[in-house]
């Protein structure tokens, strides 16, 4: 499910909008979109993928993670590298870190420091 979409790292260009399968998202003009539909999430990754800027965060459940989970925390994510990291994970863009996805939140311990951008994430299993 997207669980963040970041006011602070979002540009407005609306790609996000155009890729999502489900409609999850609302354009707003000169804004960020927001996440209007989140329940209609099929967790495809294409909107943190197709992010130009990094700003989206989509965690590897079916349902929204746990109120006070790491991965609501975007101040965690930017910190560890994890937000918008399946875009550098795919290779599309190397990102300041070369983070690989932890299988769990609140690890801290997203950095994998000699990781290859190109490497799979360890699991999407979930916690
Ligand atoms: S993960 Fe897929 S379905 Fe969910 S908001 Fe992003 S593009 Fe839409
Ligand atoms: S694709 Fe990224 S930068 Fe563009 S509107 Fe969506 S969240 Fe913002």
């Amino acid at each position: 499910m997207i669980e963040v979409l970041s006011a602070d790292r979002c540009i407005s260009c609306d790609i996000c909008v155009e890729v999502c399968p489900t409609d999850v998202f609302d354009r707003v003009a000169g804004s960020p979109p927001v996440v209007a539909r989140m329940d209609d999430c099929q967790s495809c990754y294409q909107c943190e993928a197709y992010c130009p800027a990094e700003a989206i965060f989509v965690a590897p459940m079916r349902d929204p993670v746990a109120e006070g989970s790491s991965w609501r925390d975007e101040a965690h994510l930017v910190a560890t590298g994890e937000l918008g990291s399946y875009r550098v994970t795919l290779g599309w863009r190397r990102g300041a870190s070369q983070f690989v996805r932890p299988s769990s939140p609140g690890t801290g311990a997203g950095t994998s420091g000699s990781g290859d951008s190109t490497t799979a994430p360890t699991s999407r299993s979930g916690p």
